[in-house]
């Protein structure tokens, strides 16, 4: 299991702080288009805060079991 801690952007590869600067940036009305792409399927990813258990890192929108990046279990 790996955690994805970059994403594309426009092409670009960017980190996940950087990705959570965007979204901070962007207004509400807008969050939802941005459009941030995992690096290894090219599905999209969305940027989540850190929290107790985990680092800052990029989730799929929709589970992608294929992937390498895949989505670590909840642990609250
Ligand atoms: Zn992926």
């Amino acid at each position: 299991m790996a955690l994805a801690l970059q994403c594309k952007f426009f092409g670009h590869v960017i980190d996940v702080e950087k990705a959570l600067a965007i979204r901070e940036a962007a207004q509400p009305e807008h969050r939802d288009s941005l459009r941030f792409e995992c690096v290894k399927c090219g599905k999209r990813v969305r940027p989540r805060t850190a929290g107790d258990k985990h680092i800052a890192h990029f989730v799929h929108l929709i589970d992608n079991p294929e992937c390498y990046f895949t989505d670590p279990p909840l642990e609250y």
